[in-house]
C-alpha cells in the first residue's frame, strides 16, 4: 500500500478539528482531516425535520462568555436567538406530583443557532478543500519515524485501509479516547496515558431527547417550558423551538445512568408519558421524535465514560503537556482546553493553540 505524505495530519473532524482545518486553510500547507464517522461534527449532531434542525448534541453558546464562537458565527454570517425562557417552570417530584414553580433565567444568556449547531460545520465544511476530509477513517494507530509519524487508518492488527505520513499531527478528539483507540508507538508515558483516561469527555455519557409541536401548548398555559423532574427518565426539560416560528419543541437530558437504560422503544414511550404529566396530554403527540444516546457512540464515549458524571471537570493539556514526541503530535480537543474545557468554546481554544504551535 502506498503511503500519502503530508505535512500535517487532523485526527478528528468535530468543531476542534474542523476548526482547525479551517485555520491550516489560510496557510501555505497541506493538510488532511481524518474522520471516523461518515460525517463531520462529532458531538455536533442537528436532524433536519420540514428545515428546521433539532440539536442533539450541543444547542447552546453564551455570548457573553464565547468570544470565539461569537466570532465564528459573524464571520460566517449566522444568526442566533436567545433560549425561551419566558413563564413558570414545572417540578416533577420522586412520587410523581408535579407543581408549577418560578421559573428562571439563566445568567449568562443562553442563545441558540438558527439551522442548529451543525449550521458551524456546514460553514466550516464549504471554507475547506472538499478532498481535505477523509470519511470513514478511524485512526487506529500512531507511530513516531524519525521526524514524522506513520498514521494508520483502520482496525488494530488487520491491514490498514489507508496510511499517511505527516511532519505534524493534531489531535482533535477527546483524549480519553485517544488513550483508549489509539496505539502508540514507541508507548506514551504511563503518566500521560493515565491522565488522558482520567480525563472524563464532557456529556459523553448523556442522552438527549428531542420532540417537535404544531403549537407550543406550553406557553399557551403560561409555561416557559423548563421543568425538572427528581423521577425521570427526563431529569431536565428545555424549550427547543424555531424562534417565534413553527415547529415549536421540548427538549432535554436523560436522567437514566447509560448502563441502566432501558432500549430506546421503551424509553421513548416513558418519554412522552412524562411529558403528559408535566405539560399535559398534547405532549405525548409530537409531530416528530428524536432521540440520540451519546454513551453507545464508539467515536465519543468509552467504558470509562458510561457512569454519570456529576460535576464539569477542570480541564487542562494531559498531564499538562499540550504535544509529544519533540512537537510532531499536538494535543486539541475540548477536553484539552485550559479555557472552557469541554465546551464548544473549549473546542475552538484547543485548535488554535494547536494550530499555533505547529
Ligand atoms: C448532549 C450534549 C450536549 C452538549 N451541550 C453543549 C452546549 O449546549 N454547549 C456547549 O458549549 N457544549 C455542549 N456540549 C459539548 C460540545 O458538544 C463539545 O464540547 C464539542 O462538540 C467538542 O468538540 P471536539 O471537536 O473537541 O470533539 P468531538 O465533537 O467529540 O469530535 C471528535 C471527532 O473525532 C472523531 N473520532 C473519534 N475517534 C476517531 C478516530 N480514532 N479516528 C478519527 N476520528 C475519530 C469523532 O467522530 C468526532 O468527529 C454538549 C455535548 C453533548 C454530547
Amino acid at each position: 500500500m502506498s503511503t500519502q505524505s503530508i505535512d500535517t495530519i487532523i485526527i478528528g473532524g468535530g468543531l476542534s478539528g474542523m476548526y482547525a482545518a479551517y485555520l491550516l486553510s489560510k496557510k501555505n500547507v497541506s493538510f488532511v482531516v481524518l474522520e471516523a464517522r461518515e460525517r463531520v461534527g462529532g458531538r455536533i449532531l442537528s436532524l433536519e425535520d420540514h428545515g428546521f434542525f433539532s440539536d442533539l448534541g450541543p444547542s447552546w453558546y453564551w455570548p457573553e462568555m464565547n468570544p470565539k464562537m461569537m466570532h465564528l458565527i459573524q464571520t460566517f454570517g449566522l444568526k442566533g436567538y436567545r433560549q425561551f425562557e419566558e413563564g413558570m417552570g414545572r417540578f416533577e417530584g420522586p412520587n410523581g406530583v408535579v407543581r408549577t414553580v418560578r421559573g428562571y433565567s439563566t445568567a449568562p444568556a443562553s442563545w441558540r443557532l438558527f439551522g442548529g449547531m451543525t449550521t458551524l460545520m456546514t460553514k466550516l465544511l464549504e471554507h475547506i478543500p472538499k478532498a481535505a476530509v477523509k470519511f470513514n477513517s478511524p485512526v487506529c494507530e500512531i507511530e513516531k519515524k524519525y521526524n514524522s509519524a506513520l498514521i494508520s487508518v483502520g482496525e488494530l492488527e488487520k491491514e490498514p485501509k489507508a496510511q499517511f505520513s505527516a511532519r505534524k499531527v493534531i489531535l482533535a478528539l477527546p483524549p480519553r479516547l485517544v488513550a483508549a483507540s489509539i496505539l502508540f508507538t514507541p508507548d506514551l508515558s504511563t503518566d500521560l496515558t493515565q491522565a488522558m483516561l482520567r480525563m472524563g469527555t464532557w456529556m459523553a455519557g448523556q442522552a438527549k431527547f428531542y420532540a417537535l409541536y404544531e403549537e407550543p401548548y406550553w406557553r399557551q398555559m403560561g409555561l416557559s417550558g423548563q421543568a425538572f423532574s427528581q423521577r425521570g427518565p427526563l431529569g431536565e426539560i428545555h424549550d427547543g423551538s424555531n424562534k417565534d416560528q413553527r415547529p415549536y419543541g421540548l427538549t432535554g437530558f436523560i436522567n437514566i445512568p447509560a448502563t441502566q437504560r432501558m432500549r430506546e422503544h421503551f424509553l421513548s414511550k416513558a418519554i412522552l408519558f412524562q411529558l403528559a404529566a408535566i405539560y399535559g396530554k398534547p405532549a405525548a403527540q409530537p409531530l416528530r421524535f428524536f432521540y440520540q444516546d451519546w454513551a453507545q457512540e464508539k467515536f465519543t464515549a468509552t467504558q470509562f465514560d458510561q457512569p454519570p458524571m456529576r460535576e464539569h471537570p477542570v480541564y487542562q493539556p494531559p498531564a499538562g503537556q499540550t504535544s509529544i514526541w519533540d512537537g510532531i503530535v499536538h494535543f486539541a480537543g475540548s477536553e484539552t482546553a485550559d479555557l472552557h474545557g469541554g465546551y464548544l468554546e473549549g473546542a475552538l481554544v484547543s485548535a488554535e493553540r494547536a494550530v499555533k504551535m505547529l
